[in-house]
């Protein structure tokens, strides 16, 4: 099967968006400042953030997207800005 990759509406090329969470966790030292080194980091990639962002920073277009049986990225519906607001 052919696979074309994903267009905005605009026309222009779509960039995977991933919004990373990151925890730190410190010690407090006994002058009262935190340790420099963490004690504990989280880092994940959360995937129901994940979307299709449009290259141009001038469009707001953005899509969620799902893989095809090959693992290809494929656009699916619009994200509209109310949604966006949550
Ligand atoms: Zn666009």
């Amino acid at each position: 099967m052919n696979y074309l990759v994903p267009m905005c509406d605009c026309g222009k090329k779509l960039i995977v968006f991933e919004q990373i969470v990151h925890f730190n966790e410190y010690n407090i030292l006994r002058n009262g400042k935190p340790e420099k080194k963490p004690t504990f980091v989280f880092k994940e990639g959360h995937l129901n953030t994940t979307r299709l962002k449009c290259e141009d920073e001038g469009c707001d277009n953005e899509y969620s997207f799902d893989e095809d049986e090959e693992g290809r990225i494929v656009r699916k519906e619009k994200i509209d800005e109310a949604q966006n607001a949550e």
